[in-house]
């Protein structure tokens, strides 16, 4: 959700800024903008857009100017409509003043009421817009005192950038909720809002905590709080390699990323497992594996995607552990009055390590002194280092906005870690080796469905005609059938609904016709019966069933309109087999409707905003 990249140093700083924009698509945007100041001749370039920085780029491009320093931005709406108006960078009334923002000014419609009665004239619809008259308004003769000052006045959340013309070769940084990350390199600093967007120049970094500011300028990088004391923090060098944003022959990143997983799965548990002691080692958990494996009771919290991990994590955690695991979505969980205690254990997933109601929901069970870990993908992100201890992905960027293989990694460590502690309070060494096994099997698996993409294509072509679709699973399966219902909604816009299959008959079988199909996950296990009993109830009324079921079940085929099979597994991981042929049959549904697969209208990859 929305990004933010400023340059300073010795380069052209329009060609960085706008593939640092582009780097930063993926985050889900609606409009774009720029500012670049020339120090020489005193010349601005400020440009903005609706829709993609394609389009942004096409007006820079149209202009010869060059700068070498400048703040760029790409818009997620929260306050006015993405119009350019509302696009950023924002300006004061001097028009000197060019200001990007990530996140929510809470108390803007009253300083605003305030600023306008002072004589400032606003433009836009935004929150933002409110902060760049506040700087105008208590700008004297020190433009980084005027930021810090205005932004002790504001409530909500922020990551910002500003330029002035009056105080050149300055950009001020700073945040409160929503990340800014400090790139240094050779004699040029660059700040953006996820690593992602500058990693290609420099990998040594600097993460600002909230309630810090930094100054860049030429050769200088001053980072203070917001009272202006100093803090001098060492630049670390993060393991992230520069990867070309290349789509290796996919149409899609999605798709890549679909056929990436076998790769994902391995690198989610290399180093990882120990088969012949059926255990894992996970040595970010082990600092605190003590206070671990004295939990009375662990709560998943998390959004989206994230919160079905959660979720088939909390029936993997009661099968291997003898923990009371709960689940619940971070934004209910951080309103919540919760008889937390120090017993308690909080797991905070997150693809980005940056969900605002995440991080709320974490900081909430840690101000109650639980134990508090995460399982993030990115490396650095706030979650990782807010919480005590915890497990990473290690599943490389995922670009596609819809998350697939970073879902399949959070469901084979949620494995890896139930492991660790069922171990070590009552899974017996068979059951633990077997699991162990299987894992290493996963991705050969997962490899076998991909081998029947086509088919699934020829499947989601066949429905193309439906507006709306069930999802049912039970029990391990019940998260799957939620996942591939918001996958299919996420990406193609068509309606989809995903439930525990014994709930049907409770309220959506009266959904049930010709034109309401079911995707029903029904591999063998122990509800495999129950299954089948809910898929003769939906063909007694006319409604189309597509099944996923094990290799070798030809009964199913008598009862169902079409099948996907998949390999067998032990079915505590069959979920993640599972999911694999839901994520080809919504991508393949989104492609045939034309729909933009990795940029999904209204969704953004990381929700920095509540
Ligand atoms: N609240 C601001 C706006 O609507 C910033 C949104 C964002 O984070 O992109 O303009």
């Amino acid at each position: 959700m929305c990004g933010i990249i400023c340059y300073i140093g010795e380069q052209n700083s329009i060609p960085i800024l706008l593939e640092g924009l582009k780097r930063l698509e993926y985050r889900g945007y609606d409009s774009a903008g720029l500012a670049s100041i020339n120090p020489e001749n005193g010349e601005v370039l400020f440009v903005k857009s609706v829709g993609k920085v394609g389009e942004l780029e096409k007006k820079v491009k149209s202009t010869d100017f060059s700068g070498n320093y400048g703040i760029a931005h790409t818009r997620w709406a929260t306050h006015g409509k993405p119009t350019e108006a509302n696009a950023h960078p924002h300006s004061d009334c001097t028009g000197k003043l060019f200001l990007i923002h990530n996140g929510i000014i809470e108390n803007y419609e009253i300083l605003k009421k305030e600023l306008i009665k002072k004589g400032h004239k606003f433009v836009s619809d935004t929150d933002t817009e409110v902060l760049a008259h506040l700087i105008e308004d208590n700008l004297k003769d020190n433009f980084e005192d005027a930021v810090r000052k205005s932004l002790a006045m504001v409530e909500g959340t922020f990551g910002i950038a500003a330029i002035h013309k009056d105080f050149p070769r300055k950009i001020v940084v700073a945040r409160r909720g929503s990340p800014i990350i400090i790139g240094i390199g050779e004699n040029e600093y660059i700040a953006a809002s996820d690593v992602n967007a500058f990693i290609r120049y420099t990998n040594r970094v600097i993460y600002l905590n909230d309630d810090e500011m930094a100054l860049l300028n030429d050769n200088e990088l001053v980072i203070t709080d917001l009272n202006l004391k100093q803090i001098e923090k060492k630049p670390e060098t993060i393991d992230w390699q520069y990867e070309a944003d290349e789509k290796e022959g996919f149409k899609h990143f999605m798709l890549k990323e679909i056929y990436e997983q076998p790769r994902t799965v391995e690198n989610a548990v290399r180093g990882r497992l120990i088969e012949g002691e059926g255990i894992s080692k996970l040595g970010g958990l082990e600092p605190v594996l003590d206070r671990i494996l004295n939990l009375k009771k662990l709560t998943f919290v998390s959004c989206g995607t994230s919160f079905y991990a959660g979720l088939y994590g909390k029936y993997v955690f009661e099968r291997l552990t003898d923990l009371d695991v709960h689940v619940d979505y971070a934004s209910e969980f951080r309103y919540r009055n919760l008889k937390l205690t120090e017993e308690d254990g909080v797991v905070a997933i997150s693809q980005s390590g940056e969900t605002a109601d995440t991080l709320a929901a974490l900081r909430e069970a840690k101000r109650k002194g639980s134990l508090v870990l995460g399982l993030v993908n990115v490396v650095g992100s706030t979650i990782a280092k807010e919480t005590h201890a915890g497990v990473y992905c290690h599943a490389g960027p995922e670009i596609g906005v819809a998350s697939t293989k970073i879902f399949v990694s959070q469901c084979v460590i949620l494995n890896l870690i139930a492991l660790l502690i069922g171990r070590r309070r009552g899974l017996s060494v068979f059951d633990g080796m077997q699991l162990v096994k299987e894992i290493k099997k996963l991705s050969g698996n997962i490899e076998k469905i991909l081998e029947k993409a086509d088919l699934i294509r020829e499947i989601a072509k066949k429905y193309l005609p439906y507006q709306n679709f069930l999802y049912i699973g039970r029990h391990l399966n019940f998260p799957i059938a939620m996942e591939g219902a918001l996958k299919l909604k996420e990406i193609s816009y068509v309606h989809a609904e995903g439930y525990p299959a014994g709930e049907m008959k409770h309220g959506p079988i009266s959904l049930i016709d010709e034109y309401f199909p079911t995707v029903a996950i029904a591999t063998n296990g122990f509800t495999y019966e129950k299954m089948i009993s809910n898929i003769q109830e939906i063909k007694a009324r006319n409604g189309k069933v597509i099944a996923v079921a094990t290799e070798g079940n030809d009964e199913i085929k008598n009862v169902v309109d079409d099948v996907i099979y998949v390999p067998e597994t032990i079915d505590i991981l069959q979920p993640i087999v599972n999911v694999i042929p839901l994520q080809l049959f919504a991508y393949y549904f989104a492609d045939f409707k034309g729909c933009d697969i990795d940029k999904p209208r209204n969704l953004a990859k990381s929700v920095t905003v509540e």
